[in-house]
């Protein structure tokens, strides 16, 4: 890597937004914290979040299959504590942000904002005053489901088997997008199927985003969409977001080059199909996730192409280098997701 573009993408880093919409956040602080860790994003995130100049983060609310059906709802919500917790003595430098009041000042004062949102509505059930219920702990966004089947979707595979399914949304599903619209949550169709896209496109009202999937032209993989998925989801005005999870990208962490090269094809990809104002970043980092966890099951494959949120400047650099322009690249890298969110918390 070349030390005069890596200067360059620390520039445009540090003068434009930077925004990650995809991390499994609140599952590891919870589970590391009932290990007895402490200061969990302290120690682990902060110093590559301040290194990669990150100013905003969705984290994710993911609860593992084998704490569903029971647990669900007690996971979800322990989550959400353990992270508010874990963020409380932070909050001069990162804070859960549920407004657009909140998003600006945090932009002004140089703070790093969390969104929260759930990855899989399995933790509502069949209740929608559960979904309120959330809304009101600061969650503003929600995936259907989190690849498994549910009361809302049936989801892009079956969970742990990695085996492709279809079949699109449920009648409550149809009925949770009219209430997620209501209540002013954005909704995230990445992890569900080409039925339940198709779906969405169908009832969803106000634009919505596919936070972590790549391009299915690029790199074929279930949880990738194709052209014509992109193309719509982009006419709709929502975003996508560009994920380094190697498995879903198709490439191996190393070597680097490979895997870096891998990123700027599905980012150079979904921004042609897209256009430059329709994609980001939505990582879905992994590694920490996976190291918190017991480890039974795919969902513990440690296969991240950038292994921390201070990588995403060799991305960026790569980029600039393969010839994007610096608006082009301070679109992806967060004003294209920010613009979004503005939106949706105005
Ligand atoms: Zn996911």
């Amino acid at each position: 890597m070349e030390e005069v573009l890596l200067e360059w993408a620390k520039a445009i880093h540090k003068e434009n937004p930077v925004v990650d919409v995809h991390l499994d956040l609140a599952a590891e602080v919870y589970n590391r914290r009932l290990y007895g860790e402490r200061d969990v994003v302290e120690r682990l995130y902060l110093p590559h979040f301040f290194e990669g100049g990150l100013n905003l983060l969705v984290s994710s609310v993911f609860v593992s299959g084998r704490d569903l059906p029971e647990k669900g709802l007690h996971v979800a919500m322990a989550q959400i504590g353990a992270l508010r917790e874990d963020l409380e003595p932070l909050r001069d430098v990162i804070c859960v942000v549920t407004n657009r009041g909140e998003l600006e000042r945090v932009l002004r004062d140089g703070r790093i904002g969390v969104l929260l949102s759930l990855e899989g509505l399995d933790p509502v059930g069949t209740d929608l005053y559960l979904l309120r219920a959330f809304y009101d702990l600061g969650v503003r966004g929600a995936g259907l489901t989190w690849s498994r089947p549910n009361a809302f979707a049936r989801g892009c595979c079956l969970a742990g088997e990695r085996k492709e399914i279809s079949g699109g949304l449920t009648d409550l599903g149809r009925e949770v997008v009219a209430k997620m619209e209501e209540l002013g949550m954005y909704l995230d169709v990445s992890h569900l199927n080409n039925d339940g896209f198709a779906d969405v496109v169908e009832c969803a009202r106000k634009p919505f985003v596919a936070s972590h999937s790549n391009a299915w032209s690029v790199h074929e993989n279930y949880r990738n969409l194709r052209d014509d998925q992109i193309a719509v989801l982009a006419s709709c005005g929502g975003v996508i977001g560009l994920n380094a999870c190697g498995t879903i990208a198709g490439a191996a962490p190393q070597p680097r080059e490979q895997a870096i090269e891998c990123l700027c094809r599905h980012a150079e990809h979904l921004m042609a199909v897209a256009g430059q104002e329709h994609v980001g970043f939505g990582f879905d980092l992994c590694n920490g996730l996976s190291a918190s966890m017991p480890r039974l099951s795919f969902e513990t494959e440690e296969d991240d192409l950038l292994l921390h949120h201070g990588e995403t400047l060799l991305l960026s650099a790569a980029l600039l280098g393969r010839g994007m322009k610096e608006e082009t690249l301070a679109g992806l890298i967060g004003g294209n997701f920010l613009r979004y969110f503005r939106t949706v918390l105005g």
